[in-house]
């Protein structure tokens, strides 16, 4: 993934995303850290194509994507408001994407079947989101990004709703999930704990600016500017 110059603005006026350059390699788990309203949401947005960007170009496997819809870019998605179709069974919610792409139905209950087990749910496919936990409603959602073996995965404060220890087991999960796949994963948080533990590089935001972009280690032990020394050290 590649952000070249990359501006946003809403109302024409304000820029909420400021000349954003970023490179993510292959296979990363990038965490992009930073307040509420500080442009995390709106540049993961431009990234899935539901956005467009207002200047500049972003790039995907060195191609450029400003003009490819977003089903696409075959890139996965997880969000904290996850959404499954509360009328549907478990393996319907995740078979749904791949029957619109008409992918065969042998393929579909076989990728169905995988993702169920890589979420540690293997027995729940017949059950309705109502009757699971939340946490449980959350791994169906991580189960959705995957069912379509994307290369990116894409997550906007996927365990904001969780309890604590529920978040940090999903954590562990999410982690777990990214090393045993090498997916790249592009992660959006407020939490500075939870970037620090799961990050291999993390990009803090202010204000529509990347103010650091650096290892958790680094991000720590050498904040560049007292914006980020503060915004690190609280909750810390
Ligand atoms: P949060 O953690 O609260 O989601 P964020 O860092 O993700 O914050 P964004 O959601 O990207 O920040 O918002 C950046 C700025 O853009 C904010 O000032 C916000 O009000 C504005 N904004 C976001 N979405 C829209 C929209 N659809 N229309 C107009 N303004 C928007």
């Amino acid at each position: 993934v590649r952000f070249v110059n990359v501006q946003k603005s809403y109302d024409g006026e304000t820029l909420v995303v400021k000349n954003l350059n970023l490179d993510i390699a292959k296979g990363e788990f990038l965490t992009m850290l930073g307040p509420s309203g500080s442009g995390k949401t709106t540049t993961l947005m431009m990234l899935a194509g539901f956005e467009p960007a207002t200047h500049g170009e972003i790039y995907l496997k060195d191609q450029p994507i400003n003009n490819v819809p977003p089903h696409k870019r075959g890139i996965g998605m997880v969000f904290q408001n996850y959404a499954l179709f509360p009328h549907m069974s478990i393996n319907e919610n995740l078979a749904f994407p791949l029957q619109v792409r008409n992918v065969p139905k042998a393929e579909i209950e076989e990728r169905v079947a995988k993702v169920l087990k890589m979420v540690e749910l293997p027995q729940m496919g017949n059950r309705r989101p109502g009757q699971l936990s939340g946490g449980q409603q959350q791994r169906i959602a991580v189960a959705r990004a995957l069912v379509f073996e994307p290369d990116l995965v894409l997550m906007d404060e996927p365990l904001g709703a969780l309890d604590k220890q529920l978040r940090e087991q999903m954590q562990y999960e999410i982690k777990h999930i990214h090393e045993r796949l090498g997916v790249t994963m592009v992660y959006v948080t407020h939490d500075q704990s939870e970037a620090l533990t799961m990050s291999n590089r993390i990009a803090v935001f202010n204000d529509g600016i990347v103010q650091q972009l650096s290892t958790p280690a680094e991000l720590y032990e050498r904040p560049v500017n007292s914006f980020v020394a503060q915004f690190i050290g609280e909750n810390n």
